[in-house]
């Protein structure tokens, strides 16, 4: 009976003590936050990198005081870094799996060069880092090697690192695996849409030759884009080649969007012609085909249309990937969204 008293009283100060220091951990930062700030830097500059960056998040005071260049200036010295604090990120002080932390290219003269994707992502650098870097990432080697490949999915730009679901070497076209079915589809449509675009392109000449041989601002234009159609074409295959294999000084996608915008701009006197004459042309002779002719005359304007705006926003450097990039507002995934659509209308890039 007196054992199982001791016993119970030992059990329950062991519970005190363990709800004391329970207490006094939680009220750990608090403390450090009432000491005068010097012997706050003082006790700081004792934490590790990881304690450091977890400093961070206790409160805003912290991420005030804990910035990028405070861990550096921490933990560089005369250019010998702490070996640990490769693993953060310079940016946003995080420490991601070894799979997403790349080395950034822009800080070759920092010791310290770990960049989260995430970051790297939200920079929108992307497309310019494919161009300058080619396709392929660099990520912070942990362990024996040397360097470690990574490739950004070439629909969404998620990071495939090498052992993941794609192949480790760096193949022409990387495509994750929930991408790929998109981008068969995508394709598809795009192919299906670019022989609609031709049908519409041949209806519209045959509208114009066999019906307005006398109407100049029809016959003329209708003429013209049937001929820039063909070179559209042409340039458009010339483009895929180029971007891939060779490296010319013309900006890409100038010509595209030159000639696009070039036919969106001739097919505008056809469409007002034919919409002006509508209302007689059917009051005298009862036939539907100034109807059909100026609903072809709209669809060749609209889909080139689209398409000078599509090759606008590849000339701008838009990423359609852009629409995948995480933290964006609705309104601004809605705007991306819209974007991508118009680039893929045009043309997969
Ligand atoms: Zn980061
Ligand atoms: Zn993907």
């Amino acid at each position: 009976m007196a054992r199982q008293e001791t016993h119970g009283l030992r059990r329950w100060r062991r519970a005190r003590d363990a709800s004391t220091e329970k207490r006094q951990y939680a009220s750990e930062p608090l403390a450090l936050n009432l000491i005068p700030l010097e012997l706050q830097l003082l006790v700081i500059s004792h934490l590790d990198v990881a304690n450091t960056a977890r400093l961070r998040q206790v409160c805003r005071f912290y991420r005030q005081l804990v910035t990028p260049d405070f861990v550096a200036k921490q933990f560089i010295r005369d250019g010998a870094q702490d070996p640990e604090l490769q693993w953060f990120c310079t940016a946003c002080l995080a420490r991601p799996s070894r799979a997403r932390l790349m080395l950034d290219e822009a800080r070759a003269a920092c010791p310290w060069r770990s960049l989260c994707f995430r970051c790297f992502r939200a920079r929108g650098g992307l497309r310019r880092h494919e161009r300058e870097h080619g396709r392929t990432v660099l990520l912070v080697p942990g362990g024996p090697q040397a360097s470690v490949v990574a490739v950004p999915c070439r629909f969404c730009g998620w990071l495939l690192a090498p052992g993941g679901p794609a192949p480790a070497s760096a193949p022409e076209r990387p495509a994750h695996r929930p991408c790929r079915v998109k981008i068969r589809l995508v394709s598809w449509a795009w192919i299906l849409l670019g022989v609609l675009q031709l049908v519409l392109g041949f209806m519209g000449a045959v509208a114009a030759w066999s019906n307005y041989e006398e109407m100049r601002e029809i016959y003329v234009p209708g003429t013209l884009n049937f001929a820039l159609m063909w070179v559209s074409l042409i340039v458009v295959g010339f483009q895929k080649v180029h971007i891939r294999r060779w490296r010319i000084t013309i900006k890409p996608w100038l010509i595209p969007f030159t000639l696009e915008s070039a036919m969106t701009i001739i097919w505008l006197p056809p469409l007002i012609a034919n919409a002006r004459d509508l209302a007689p042309m059917i009051e005298t002779s009862m036939d539907t085909f100034p109807v059909f002719s100026l609903a072809v005359f709209a669809a060749n304007f609209g889909f080139r249309l689209f398409n000078s705006i599509g090759y606008a926003l590849l000339f701008f450097d838009f990423d359609p990937r852009d629409v995948y990039l995480p933290d964006l507002s609705a309104a601004q995934k809605l705007l991306r969204a819209g974007c991508t659509f118009m680039i893929y209308w045009a043309f997969i890039p």
